[in-house]
Formats: structure tokens, sequence, C-alpha cells
């Protein structure tokens, strides 16, 4: 039976049994894009991380106990705040579209444990605090984030800062090469570096045939049936790969099965356009792609498409299986052009099973402060950005 350390007064025991139940079915299920977060409830939220962590033993390299690290995403649920879409909802999410990326389309070949670890914690902690308003909006109005944590990447050094904190009080993950690598991967889910990882995935390409080979070349040639360790790659390559996974995942809603990207889109447009009347309350210029006057939903969902699909071109270059993501991309473009063309109200309205769930998980969070977006916001917020977008866009695309 389960049992918590800090988080003892949060569930009940029958919540506690739950968990337990759930969570050891969950280890034998195959994973699929069609599983959506948004449909669980807390408990089963709770049950499918905890599946996910423990099938990929980030439990044995961090040294816990499947109780203790229960009690770790426990605590990381509840310093996630209230906004429409950064939710603990929206950090399983991603952990499960790296889940994905690593065991059924074979990336973790070229990664140890150790770096699935790293990448799972940091996937589970990289919006940690976000108050669903943008970097820019935390300098823009000169918030107390701003103020703490800098003008670069202000949110998601916010992020690093309480992961670090829970890790610390969880007692795990003690390594300076280990904090800083969450620490970098965090950091780097900022939509600001976009472009970048773009040009990293085109630069490991190559080293990722090379290991391919070698690995292959190396198991026919071996007795052992167990498979090769990910040798070939060198900490730097492989920490690359691990940011390129993770921005792959964050940005992954519009390339996956309609009705689960549907509901993610109603969250952020309603996170965005919330940014955009706070900005026109105060009489600042509303962020591109937040002024509900001016903004619909399938303009700004089209406007992103465009935006990732390279992204996951080149990581069809990595892995040929994501493939997947380009094929839900396109075929979702189309249902936003015939929304588009039907002219669809643009508020978003949320149903009412999201609505559900949300308020079971808020029902642990607590109230932090301010924080930024990785999506769209960040992406197109300042006009120069989006021309760059334009500039972006692929002829096949238009
Ligand atoms: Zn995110």
């Amino acid at each position: 039976m389960f049992s918590l350390k800090f988080n003892t007064s949060k569930l009940s025991q029958q919540q506690l049994l739950d968990i337990e139940k759930k969570f050891h079915q969950n280890l034998t299920l195959d994973m699929s894009l069609k599983l959506n977060v948004l449909s669980l409830n807390r408990t089963d939220l709770y049950a499918h991380a905890l599946s996910l962590f423990v099938r990929s033993n980030v439990h044995k390299v961090l040294d816990l106990s499947v109780s203790q690290l229960l009690d770790f995403l426990i605590d990381v649920a509840d310093k996630y705040t209230e906004a429409p879409y950064h939710t603990f909802y929206h950090a399983v999410d991603i952990v499960t579209i790296l889940y994905y990326l690593c065991h059924d389309l074979n990336a973790d070949m070229y990664l140890t444990d150790l770096d699935k670890s790293i990448l799972l914690v940091a996937a589970l902690c990289h919006d940690i605090g976000h108050p669903g308003f943008t970097n820019s909006f935390q300098i823009n109005t000169k918030t107390e984030l701003a103020g703490k944590y800098g003008e670069t990447s202000t949110l998601e050094t916010y992020s690093v800062h309480l992961t670090m904190e829970l890790l610390s009080k969880h007692n795990t993950a003690h390594s300076h090469v280990v904090r800083d690598t969450i620490k970098d991967l965090i950091l780097s889910t900022d939509m600001a570096y976009h472009s970048e990882l773009i040009k990293q995935a085109d630069q490991l390409v190559h080293l990722v045939e090379q290991a391919r080979k070698s690995s292959s070349n190396k198991r026919k040639h071996s007795t052992s049936t167990t498979l090769m360790p990910p040798t070939t790659l060198s900490a730097e390559s492989r920490t690359s790969l691990c940011r390129i996974l993770l921005h792959a995942a964050d940005i992954s809603n519009m390339a996956r099965p309609w009705v689960i990207s549907k509901q993610w889109s109603d969250l952020i447009v309603q996170e965005f356009f919330s940014q955009g009347d706070e900005e026109r309350k105060r009489k600042m210029t509303i962020s591109p792609g937040m002024d509900r006057e001016v903004c619909s939903q399938p303009s700004i969902s089209l406007k992103f498409g465009q935006l990732i699909l390279p992204y996951f071109e080149s990581l069809v270059s990595l892995f040929s299986k994501s493939h997947v993501f380009v094929d839900f991309l396109v075929a979702n473009r189309t249902r936003w052009e015939r929304l588009d063309q039907q002219k669809q109200s643009p508020a978003p309205t949320i149903t009412k099973t999201i609505r559900r769930v949300s308020s079971d998980i808020r029902a642990t969070s607590t109230t932090v402060p301010t924080a930024t977006t990785t999506t769209i916001a960040a992406a197109t917020a300042t006009a120069i950005k989006y021309k760059r977008i334009r500039l972006g866009f692929r002829t096949t695309l238009l």
C-alpha cells in the first residue's frame, strides 16, 4: 500500500487505493496517441503519470520508492497554477508524449535510463508556477517575477527555481550534472529557442544515423540478446536530443488526433484571450494572437500549425515513425481551414468534462504568482516574429 510522507492530508485512503490499483493496471497498458489525459480524473492522472515514470525506471535512477515518487508528483501538481492551459494536466500530457516518443518511436535507443529520467522530470516540471501570462507580459508589466528571475526566459527560470526546491525537499537528484541538465532542458522549452532547436535537430540527423548503424552492427555481432547501450552518442548530443524531444512534446497539441487537439486549443485560446483582455484593461498593446476582438481560434491554430510543421518534419528526419505527427497536423489543418471559412465564433467553449477534471486537480493547487507560455504566445510576441513565421511557411502549406 502506498504511504506518503508530505501529502498525507491531500488524499484519502480510498484515493490512495484507487491510485495504486490503477497504477498496477497501467503498467501493462499499451501507450497510444489516442490517450487523452484531459479525460482522466485526479487519481487516474496520478496513477497514469506514476506508471509512466516507473515504466521508465525513474524511481530507480532517482533512488525513490514508488510511494516517494507519488509524493513528489503530488507536490509538483500542487505547484502548478489554475491557468486554463498551463496546468498539471499539460505537464502530464507532455510526459505522455515523451514516453510515446521514447518507447514507441524508438527515441530511447540513444538514451540511457539516466537521460530518460532527467527528461521526464524536466517535462513534468517545465511549466511549474506558470500563471497563464507570457514572458513578454511579465517584462512589459514589470512583474515581481520579471524583477526576480530576469527578463530572459523569466518563467522558465522561475520553473527551474521551483523544481530545484522540490528536488531538495524530496532529497533526490543531488548530482550537479543531473540538476544542471534538468535546468538546461526546462530553460530550452522557452519558445524563443524554437528555430535553434530545428537547427540542432538537423545537426543531429547524421550523428543519429551513424549511431543507429553502429548499434545495429554491434547487435549483429553480439551474442547477447540485450540491447546495446547508447554509447555511440556523446553526452552533449544526448542532451541536445532530449531538448529536441521535450520541445516536440511541448508543441505537439496541434499534431494530435482532432478531438484531443481541439480540447487543448480551447484551453490555450482561453488563456491567450485572458491575457489580451488584461492588456486591453491596462491600455497596453495587445499581444499578437491574443485579441479576442480581432483573432479567431481557427486563425490562431492555423498560424501555429504552420509554425510547428517544419519542426516535426525535422523530427521525421531523426525518427521516421514520428511522421504520425505530421499526418495529424495536416489533417487538423484541413479542419481548422473549414472552421475558418465558416467564420466560427472566436470564443472557445470549455466542455463540461474539461471543467470537471480541471477543478479536480485545482483542488490540490495553491495560488502561485506569475509566469510564461511556451507555445504560440512566446512565438508571436512581436509582429517581427509573425513575419518570420510567414517567411518560414512551406509552399506545400499555402
Ligand atoms: Zn509547456
